[in-house]
């Protein structure tokens, strides 16, 4: 049972394990007019970069480039944006180390509490985890967001995100997707999970590297997070 216990820990944490969702959400997306601007407010957002020091996430399939160092470049560049529009940024980690020290599924598990520890301390009005994908089909590619199923407000910035990928990225998901993870559940805050795009399939890996791409998925992440904020 112990075992199984961290097996199920295991499979909440690590991306490369992500099941293909079978339960999409794709319910008809209104559209909220932006204004021009921020809604001006005392407003926090944890931005979680996945992974780090030891726990590498997923591996570029051809440049072996690391989850974690892309992660943390596109999370300090979310993290610019919301700053710039006035918002109050807190970053689970800003170095390329992780929370907690040492290797293996105690690290690991370590290093989640520890994340989860920081975010209840914080008490933030929105938390942003950001990894990429990787599955074992080469030809699976596209930006996709998580939630948690039981947070309707959580699946409604999810769905703000996901439209402006879908807008903005040639091989966006179409849909949202509920999942059961770790970081989804460490607060009452509503949080997703942003997975930028899979860097087990080539092509989306080359994209994923390139600083013109990230700054389109930067993009999508912030005016997802604008546009939920005016409409609230
Ligand atoms: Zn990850």
């Amino acid at each position: 049972m112990k075992k199984f216990i961290i097996f199920l820990i295991f499979l909440s944490t690590v991306c490369s394990f992500l099941v293909i969702p079978t339960q999409n959400s794709c319910n008809a997306f209104s559209e909220a007019t932006p204004a021009d601007t921020v809604p001006s407010r005392n407003y926090t957002v944890v931005i979680d970069a996945g992974h780090g020091g030891t726990d590498p996430g997923s591996i570029g399939y051809k440049t072996k480039i690391h989850e974690a160092k892309l992660n943390l470049k596109i999370s300090k560049m979310v993290q610019k944006k919301l700053e710039d529009a006035g918002i109050n940024v807190v970053m689970t980690r800003t170095t390329d180390k992780s929370l907690a020290e040492g290797a293996g599924k105690a690290f690991k598990k370590r290093d989640m509490e520890m994340r989860k520890k920081l975010i209840k301390k914080i008490r933030p009005n929105m938390v942003i985890s950001i990894h990429q994908n990787s599955y074992t089909n080469h030809s699976l590619r596209g930006a996709q967001v998580f939630y948690d199923k039981t947070s309707d407000i959580s699946k409604q910035i999810a769905e703000y995100i996901q439209n402006e990928f879908l807008q903005t990225l040639n091989h966006s998901n179409k849909c949202t997707s509920p999942g059961d993870y770790f970081m989804l559940k460490c607060t009452s805050a509503p949080s997703v999970i942003v997975e930028c795009g899979f860097l087990s399939n080539a092509e989306e890996e080359k994209l994923l590297i390139n600083e013109e791409y990230q700054e389109k998925i930067v993009d999508c992440i912030y005016m997802g997070i604008v546009k939920f904020l005016q409409i609230k």
